[in-house]
């Protein structure tokens, strides 16, 4: 008779282990996998109910990953006309979607707030532990605030990767922004090459997704589809399925956030994480400055964003 290595008590025990050992330092492993070209990863903010109506079928649909950060904010407990229930946001996650952290009160969290932090993630945390849904390992900082001396914090509550938006390389309004460089950009301040907005066209999905090669990594931040509660970052229904549209038919894979676990090691963070950013700005800036000085010498805006830097 074969003997039994371990009771199965211990091998429950192990498996705790393992499992949390993963959602600390998960992706300090050496991830396996090379970051392939035309990579996406989806994200959708502030739990509007149309991610449940309309998002999330049109992706099963393409078999597309995406993450969905969910806040408790704005008015997310009483008006059910443009918010998901919890239940719903239990559905995605059966449905195979990712649920991220994106604070209990959508609070910035800028240095001032940092105390915040903790109860706020565990708001969501909780909230999840009674609706079926793991903890969630990614998070989005809210209304455009970061801060580094949140980064503990965020460790601390199993957070591996933290979403920003464009800012602070290009300005809000145009939700304009870089591809994640993995090694270059620290995992939680990970930038939106995209952000989607009222006025966005196919061209300004095309700028941020052209920009998934060399080892970059195109996320994409979109809000309600439609978003019927925040108008500014509102991206019309017919609009959102032919940008689903192009990325099936020019093979992007299109994972949610928490999959880049297997890309991306931590380990490789920047000691500086804001040396990447100051060289974009002034990428940035000497791109708005040639344009000024020759605008009809051949001279124009970098599709990807990203030459300017690389040439130094
Ligand atoms: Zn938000």
């Amino acid at each position: 008779m074969r003997r039994r290595l371990f009771a199965p008590e211990i091998f429950v025990c192990r498996l705790a282990l393992v499992s949390s050992v993963f959602l600390f330092v998960g992706s300090s492993a050496r991830p396996a996998d090379p970051i392939p070209d035309r990579l996406v990863v989806l994200t959708f903010d502030d739990s509007a109910l149309s991610h449940y109506t309309v998002a999330a079928p049109l992706l099963r649909d393409y078999g597309f990953g995406a993450t969905f950060f969910i806040t408790e904010g704005f008015d997310f407990r009483t008006n059910k006309q443009d918010y998901m229930t919890w239940e719903q946001i239990a559905e995605l996650h059966r449905m195979g979607f990712e649920i991220g952290n994106h604070t209990r009160d959508h609070v910035g969290i800028n240095d001032a707030a940092v105390p915040r932090l903790a109860e706020q993630l565990d708001g969501i945390n909780e909230q999840c532990r009674k609706h079926g849904i793991p903890q969630p390992v990614t998070f989005a900082w809210p209304a455009n605030a970061t801060s580094e001396k949140a980064f503990a914090g965020l460790r601390q509550k199993g957070i591996v990767f933290a979403r920003r938006g464009g800012t602070p390389e290009y300005p809000y309004d145009k939700g304009r922004g870089f591809a994640y460089e993995p090694g270059r950009d620290h995992s939680l301040l990970v930038p939106s090459a995209g952000d989607a907005r009222p006025d966005w066209t196919m061209q300004d999905l095309i700028r941020a997704v052209s920009q998934a090669k060399d080892g970059r990594v195109a996320v994409l931040q979109f809000h309600g589809v439609p978003d019927t509660a925040h108008s500014w970052v509102n991206s019309p229904q017919q609009q959102f399925e032919a940008y689903m549209k192009y990325l099936s038919l020019n093979d992007y894979t299109v994972i949610a956030l928490r999959d880049l676990r297997k890309y991306v090691s931590i380990e490789d963070d920047p000691a500086d994480p804001q040396k990447i950013i100051r060289e974009r700005q002034t990428a940035v800036r000497n791109n708005a400055a040639h344009e000024r000085a020759a605008p009809k010498n051949g001279v124009r805006d970098q599709a990807d964003g990203t030459t300017a830097v690389k040439a130094k």
